[in-house]
């Protein structure tokens, strides 16, 4: 279980219409008890795909490692990447599940004509086979 705070929300939404009609991405900062993860701030980071940005992106290594320890500064956790798609399900993709790492969750925000319209988070596998999705509450 995830649950987004409002304010880290509503950030990520305004990213992901902001980004329309390319993906954005960004790293979700937060705790974990129990078994029930926190997002208490989202962190906006560059699509660094050098193709169309439509159905791509990409985030570079140097800006994981730097979200991670912002957020350990700010004695916090890296807990998650989140990406948009933009006029398509949030389902995870194939090129998802390539790119994805099995400690993290992958929050995919549907943004249909601009706007808002769902999103669901994913939990990949070791082997990056499949992912499994995950209850998101926002
Ligand atoms: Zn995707």
């Amino acid at each position: 279980m995830i649950r987004i705070e409002p304010e880290p929300w509503a950030a990520m939404v305004a990213h992901a219409r902001r980004a329309y009609p390319n993906e954005c991405c960004g790293a979700m900062l937060g705790g974990s008890e129990d078994g029930a993860k926190t997002v208490r701030e989202a962190m906006v980071l560059e699509n660094a795909f050098a193709g169309a940005q439509a159905a791509r992106y990409e985030l570079r290594p140097e800006d994981l490692l730097a979200a991670d320890r912002a957020a350990r500064a700010r004695k916090m956790d890296l807990i998650g990447i989140y990406h948009s798609h933009p006029d398509c399900d949030a389902y995870f993709s194939t090129t998802d599940l390539q790119n994805s790492c099995p400690w993290y969750s992958f929050v995919v925000l549907s943004i249909q004509k601009g706007e808002f319209h769902h999103a669901n988070s994913w939990l990949p596998n070791v082997e990056q086979t499949a992912a499994a999705k995950e209850e998101l509450i926002y």
